[in-house]
């Protein structure tokens, strides 16, 4: 529930709403604006009795948030979020981003070259994985802590920001300290331990739609982040399981205007976990900026071929190069334009 004070509402106004929220046993959450005060209600699980609040001194009106989402919701926040990534890079705003880089970081060569090599192409954004939530206790299960190491070393050579996922509760911590966007996985998205840690972090995280979870359960999972008061969340569409075994998933673009429509959080689209073949990735990557996307996360590695984990998605450097350009035009013709990375400094 939101309450909306009058523009000119006193802050004795504003705090004797706050008080009677927490004597009803919620939560309050105060949002100062350009024009006006909103206190956001939290806590409920179904409708709340507003009557004690409707008749408050400065409050204008009560707005009940319908939907089991609260903080994520376009009802909750008209204006679109757009997360600080680091220096230039914010993701949400007008700008699209491009995360991309290796699935699993392998080995020191093979990260920093990656790194260069999508730099060179356009991306903001180097992603790897140091821990990898493998489908098979038998695949590369990632380098783990010495992964973490790597990606700052590429981090440091090439001036890119860096997006790594963290598994467990324990690893949210190493993860958060080594990388600037920290990324729940699919198979974690319900994980509401990790999601609980994800929202305690201090950095911004990238939440990975689950292999089948709806745009109702995506949303939230969110919810788990906000609640913990870090609004840093960018969601990803990653596409779900179906029932046709053509694609490694079904890439949903729809979920990206819809998401938009019912959130104020920043979507960006992972077609090479979308689609799982590399020839499909560079069209629905074109989709989705189409769609609107905030941005794209694309597994690129120097060598596909010899990769460790997902090498039939992941793109060669000179696809992933020909599909910057591509997506650049893209973006113009809606009235973006994609975020370039700064020049190497001088060394
Ligand atoms: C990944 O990004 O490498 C990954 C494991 O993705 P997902 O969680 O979407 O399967
Ligand atoms: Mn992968």
């Amino acid at each position: 529930m939101l309450i909306v004070m009058r523009h000119g509402a006193t802050e004795q106004e504003v705090q004797r709403v706050i008080s009677v929220i927490k004597e009803m046993g919620y939560q309050s959450r105060p949002m100062p604006g350009a024009q006006r005060t909103a206190v956001g209600l939290v806590g409920n699980d179904g409708r709340v009795d507003a009557s004690r609040l409707e008749g408050l001194p400065g409050v204008q009106e009560v707005i009940h948030v319908t939907k089991p989402y609260k903080q994520v919701s376009r009802e909750w926040k008209a204006d679109s979020t757009v997360v600080r990534i680091g220096p230039g890079v914010a993701i949400g705003g007008t700008d699209v981003v491009a995360i991309a880089g290796p699935c699993s970081v392998e080995t020191e060569a093979q990260i920093i070259e990656s790194a260069r090599q999508v730099k060179d192409a356009g991306a903001v954004i180097l992603r790897g994985g140091a821990f990898k939530p493998r489908s098979s206790p038998y695949s590369f299960q990632g380098l783990g802590r010495p992964g973490l190491a790597l990606l700052a070393k590429a981090r440091e050579e090439t001036g890119l920001l860096v997006c790594t996922e963290a598994i467990d509760v324990e690893g949210v911590g190493w993860v958060s300290e080594a990388s600037d966007i920290v990324q729940i996985g699919a198979r974690n998205m319900q994980n509401y331990s990790l999601l609980k840690a994800a929202g305690r972090c201090g950095k911004p995280v990238l939440l990975k739609r689950g292999l089948s979870a709806t745009i109702t359960e995506l949303l939230l999972s969110a919810e788990y982040i906000l609640a913990e008061g870090n609004h840093d969340v960018i969601l990803c569409e990653r596409g779900v399981r179906s029932f046709d075994a053509t694609t490694r998933n079904l890439f949903d673009v729809t979920a990206i205007p819809v998401v938009h429509q019912l959130s104020h959080l920043p979507i960006i689209a992972d077609p090479s976990h979308g689609t799982g073949l590399r020839e499909k990735v560079i069209p629905m990557a074109r989709a989705a900026i189409a769609a609107g996307a905030d941005g794209i996360m694309v597994e690129v590695h120097p060598d596909p071929t010899k990769a460790l984990s997902d090498g039939a998605q992941s793109l060669f450097p000179e696809q992933f190069a020909q599909l910057m350009k591509e997506v650049r035009v893209i973006a113009e013709v809606i009235g973006r334009r994609v975020t370039e990375p700064a020049p190497a400094a001088a060394r």
